[in-house]
């Protein structure tokens, strides 16, 4: 894949931060900086049967390489596509008679790939991947342990026959994967199936409060401008996402990126009294023991609401949710997060088990205290208000319905692009919930019996099953 250009950025010397991505000249939001396709990627161990090792694509049918057995693809065009990142693989694969970890495949595509070209800059490239940040000195001693036995699992699988590199500079790969790995989601966006490295988008820094959004689309990353950026101004993307305290965000950037955040939201705790906030009725307020209460209640229910839910337990989930938020809602704001997290999950589930009514309700409050945290651009909230729309759109709520997609729609434009799987999804709905909207506004009676063949026609499936994890943090981490 040819590497695109890259005229909108230029890489400097950002203070206290290393090296750091600039634009060249203004831009506005939905404007992309560039886009990159992956150096090279790898499907998660657990869905290798699942997901096209070319596209990434999840599909019910795929055909599998004759040779290894291991690789699955869409068809033949993605095997053709796939197979100069997958031959040496493919070779090794076969005279093992194993398949190593995922990790141990992306550093033998990427060291494969350095066999092939070198590893010297080329045209579009902004930095070399030997000179990309490892963190192997900040690595506690089990990390190191596990970086350890991947090497060693490394040199077994790595041939004798291609080149051989130092134990060192292979753990610089490891490392590299580390922090940089890029999680990779499906076409839908619903679902993290593997991992990639995209060396420009590694230059680009961290801020809790960025002006930048990473959006994966047909196989490339794109960055795209969330608002106005000036020339000469630094480009930022989140790595985690924003609806937790500050110092919960930096402890995780910490734990995970090494580097302490110094962004304007977290130096003065911005919007954190929104994320804590407890409800006040004509200047009463809770007390602070009912508050600590709560707030324990929540905290324990959503581990028990996490586990039933990763078990498929989805009624438990249900009565968990229901239970907590009757001890919530006379306690704290709409924009508390130990709320809006339950909401999140109990909206979700209950769309999924069909119970439009009370999954409406809770998505509507859920988008109240969103659109009060979230930057207006933020690919999160527009997603979520993507759902609850489709959600009040399987209610009968039309005039709700329709308000809230064209609001996602609006947001999706900058966030994912207008051909963007997602946003055409997307915009479909939006043409259906306008002319319902119409109808309805002429003809009620027209309206519900459209709406019943609609129903019946065209199920709208924008929602993940609800076991799986969201996919909120940019990086991937094992
Ligand atoms: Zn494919
Ligand atoms: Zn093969
Ligand atoms: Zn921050």
């Amino acid at each position: 894949m040819a590497l695109e250009n890259m005229e909108n950025v230029e890489v400097f010397n950002s203070e206290g931060k290393g090296r750091g991505l600039r634009a060249t000249k203004e831009l506005w939001a939905g404007d992309v900086l560039f886009a990159e396709p992956s150096y090279s990627a790898v499907v998660f161990d657990s869905l290798t049967q699942g997901v096209c090792h070319n596209c990434f694509k999840k599909q019910l049918k795929l055909q599998r390489c004759g040779q290894c057995k291991f690789a699955h693809y869409c068809d033949r065009t993605c095997q053709k596509e796939g197979w100069a990142e997958h031959k040496s693989e493919c070779s090794a694969i076969k005279k093992n008679g194993s398949v190593p970890n995922e990790n141990i495949r992306l550093a033998a595509r990427i060291l494969w790939r350095i066999e092939k070209e070198g590893s010297a800059l080329s045209e579009g490239r902004l930095t070399s991947l030997d000179d990309l940040e490892n963190h192997l000195d900040d690595l506690g001693e089990d990390d190191m342990k596990e970086l350890k036995v991947d090497v060693h699992n490394f040199l077994d699988f790595w041939p004798s026959n291609s080149r051989m590199f130092g134990v060192q500079y292979i753990s610089h790969i490891f490392g590299l994967i580390n922090c940089n790995g890029f999680t990779l989601s499906d076409q839908r966006g619903l679902q993290a199936v593997g991992v990639g490295i995209f060396p420009n988008l590694c230059l680009v820094n961290h801020n809790c409060w960025p002006n930048c959004t990473v959006i994966l689309n047909n196989g490339k990353i794109e960055l795209r401008a969330i608002g106005k950026i000036s020339p000469g101004e630094e480009l930022t993307v989140s790595y985690v996402d924003f609806l937790c305290l500050s110092q919960d965000r930096r402890k995780q950037l910490k734990l995970q990126y090494h580097f302490d955040c110094t962004c304007e939201h977290c130096t003065k705790g911005i919007k954190d009294d929104l994320m804590e906030a407890v409800k006040e009725e004509e200047g009463n307020k809770p007390s602070a023991e009912v508050v600590k209460e709560v707030i324990t209640f929540s905290t324990d229910t959503l581990q028990k609401i996490e586990k039933s839910r990763s078990e498929g337990n989805y009624h438990e989930v249900v009565k968990y949710c229901r239970e907590c938020l009757k001890r919530q809602e006379p306690v704290l704001a709409e924009t508390n997060i130990h709320m809006l997290r339950v909401l999140s999950i109990a909206s979700e589930v209950l769309s999924y088990l069909q119970s439009f009514h009370e999954a409406s309700d809770y998505s509507n409050k859920m988008v109240q205290g969103y659109l009060k945290l979230y930057h207006p651009n933020n690919a999160q909230l527009g997603m979520a208000t993507m759902r609850a729309g489709v959600t009040h759109w399987h209610t009968g709520l039309i005039e709700v319905a329709h308000g809230m997609i064209c609001k996602a729609y609006a947001i999706l434009m900058v966030t994912h692009g207008p051909t963007h799987p997602i946003t055409k999804d997307l915009e479909a709905i939006r043409m259906q919930t306008e002319m319902e909207l119409r109808m309805f506004q002429q003809n009620e009676y027209v309206y519900y019996s459209m709406r019943e063949a609609a129903l019946k026609n065209q199920p709208m499936k924008m929602m993940a099953e609800p076991g799986q994890e969201a996919i909120k943090n940019l990086f991937h981490k094992k």
